[in-house]
């Protein structure tokens, strides 16, 4: 992956099999990333951009004047984060199956019925985030139960409004909130780590973090990361 910097502005190129240059500038920092064709010179690149300067500019200046998101409408153009990495929305109304798909500019494709509502198209996209999530934590949860020498009944996924996950030690079952699907997998490990280790040790204290130490050295800066 390279760089470009035009002024003082840096834009990150990302080489493709695509034919045309895809340029994008991204919340909530203004990221600006560029998709070009692999072939394609740098001159032809760096042209480009700074042919697209004033909009770049202009969007930057827009995204970084916009107050954070914090209740999503799910229309087009939104930015929404799948495992760390923020993808924009595209909506597409049309009749018959609802279909959440990713595709290779870093879009999340979200096909709706006509004149769906906020409520429903949320729907879509929380059925979709509990199907990601719940496709990778076997694999997790498997690494993790072998590594501390434990083993949990059930792991089950739930949105939580205050916690990011909680162990039933009596059941040994882990709830994980649906919420972790937006960070990054070392986040989710994490998480993982922290309710498998209950299992060894109810309460925070001196022996639990000694036992989180131990397994996760990087606990701390992975618990920064998710608040
Ligand atoms: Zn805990």
């Amino acid at each position: 992956m390279a760089k470009l910097c035009i002024d003082d502005l840096e834009i990150e190129v990302v080489p493709k099999k695509i034919k045309n240059i895809y340029l994008s500038v991204r919340p909530p920092d203004g990221h600006v990333r560029m998709s070009v064709p692999a072939k394609m010179d740098q001159e032809t690149v760096s042209f480009f951009a700074r042919s697209k300067l004033p909009w770049i500019k202009n969007q930057r200046a827009k995204i970084l004047a916009r107050p954070a998101q914090l209740v999503p409408e799910y229309v087009s153009g939104e930015h929404h984060f799948l495992f760390g990495v923020s993808y924009e929305l595209k909506v597409t109304a049309q009749t018959g199956r609802t279909q959440v798909e990713l595709d290779e500019d870093q879009h999340i494709n979200l096909t709706v019925p006509p004149g769906s509502t906020r409520e429903q198209r949320q729907k879509v996209m929380m059925d979709w985030y509990r199907r990601q999530l719940k496709a990778v934590i076997p694999q997790y949860l498997e690494k993790w139960e072998r590594e501390i020498g434990v083993a949990v009944r059930e792991c089950r996924v739930r949105r939580m409004k205050t916690k990011w996950g909680t162990c039933n030690i009596r059941d040994r079952r882990l709830w994980l909130n649906l919420e972790l699907v937006k960070k990054s997998p070392a986040c989710l490990e994490y998480i993982i780590v922290h309710e498998l280790i209950h299992l060894l040790e109810r309460y925070h204290n001196d022996r639990f973090y000694a036992y989180l130490t131990r397994y996760l050295p990087t606990w701390k800066q992975l618990k920064k990361e998710l608040n």
